[in-house]
């Protein structure tokens, strides 16, 4: 096994530059407490809490500048995460812009969903909600619940912000090839997150993997959140056979009795080799 693997590496969790509760420092802060080793800070589609940082000199734990892409893949939603970026590469800020653009539109559209249902004020409280950060669905759901139209956040986004089906265009998003391109050309690491999380069969999560693998992508999620041990088996399985290494985090957003903590979550097995090997 090789002695990275015994590190308490998170590498993937979100501060309040998007859907997170935390700030930056306060999630560097609650790391730091929880015996995190390395942290990537992976926002989605923007690496405003990684700039936060920057200045901040640190003891521990070591940062990894991160980022959470939406992509698409055939015809679903798929989220890249990019480890050890340049979070100032032009070709990944140009990327960035264009996803805040796309994730605008997109909560406009939903405002306007919710208005034709009777709900109106959502895209205010929503960008109340979400700060200086962009805009996101949960910013939405957190609204619905708070003015009591809908009772929890599950049942906010069942009914009202379209589940699992994406509201919008999918072809807004970037493609799995030029999602990989943005971060290779801030030197990152593709990793593909939390494979199992698609619903996808055996089958196309093999396919996604294939085609993740030929794009350029270097690592896949072995561990993301809460699993069975199974899952990570089948997981480590993949990367073993596409010779992609291995990520892991909590895609922690706020403390949570329901969610894991930060750094709180499985080790990877010892027959992949972790992403952070090199930089450890
Ligand atoms: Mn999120
Ligand atoms: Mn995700
Ligand atoms: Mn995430």
């Amino acid at each position: 096994m090789s002695p990275a693997a015994e590190n308490n590496a998170d590498l993937h969790c979100h501060s309040d530059a998007s859907d997170g509760a935390l700030s930056p420092t306060a999630l560097v802060r609650r790391a730091a407490a929880r015996g995190v080793d390395l942290l990537a800070i992976t926002d989605h589609d923007t690496v405003d809490g990684v700039l936060a940082l920057a200045g901040d000199s640190l003891s521990a734990p070591r940062l990894v500048p991160g980022i959470e892409l939406t992509a698409r893949w055939r015809r679903i939603v798929i989220h890249v995460v990019g480890l050890a970026i340049d979070p100032v590469a032009p070709p990944l800020v140009a990327g960035c812009a264009r996803q805040a653009a796309t994730r605008e539109r997109r909560a406009r559209l939903i405002d306007q969903r919710l208005v034709r249902q009777g709900i109106e004020g959502a895209y205010a409280g929503a960008r109340a909600r979400a700060g200086t950060g962009v805009v996101t669905r949960p910013h939405f759901a957190a609204f619905l619940v708070e003015t009591g139209a809908a009772r929890s956040h599950n049942e906010a986004f069942s009914r009202f912000l379209g589940g699992r089906r994406e509201p919008g265009r999918l072809d807004d998003w970037p493609t799995l090839g030029e999602a990989i391109g943005w971060i290779a050309a801030a030197g990152g690491v593709a990793v593909l997150a939390h494979p199992d999380k698609y619903g996808l069969t055996l089958t196309r999560r093999h396919e996604l993997f294939t085609d993740f693998a030929a794009a350029g992508g270097a690592a896949a999620e072995v561990v993301c959140g809460r699993q069975t041990a199974q899952v990570t088996d089948e997981l480590a399985r993949l990367c073993q056979r596409h010779g992609l290494r291995a990520s892991r985090g909590s895609d922690f957003h706020a403390p949570h009795p329901h969610a894991p903590d930060l750094g709180a979550v499985a080790m990877l097995p010892a027959s992949v080799e972790p992403v952070w090997s090199d930089w450890i």
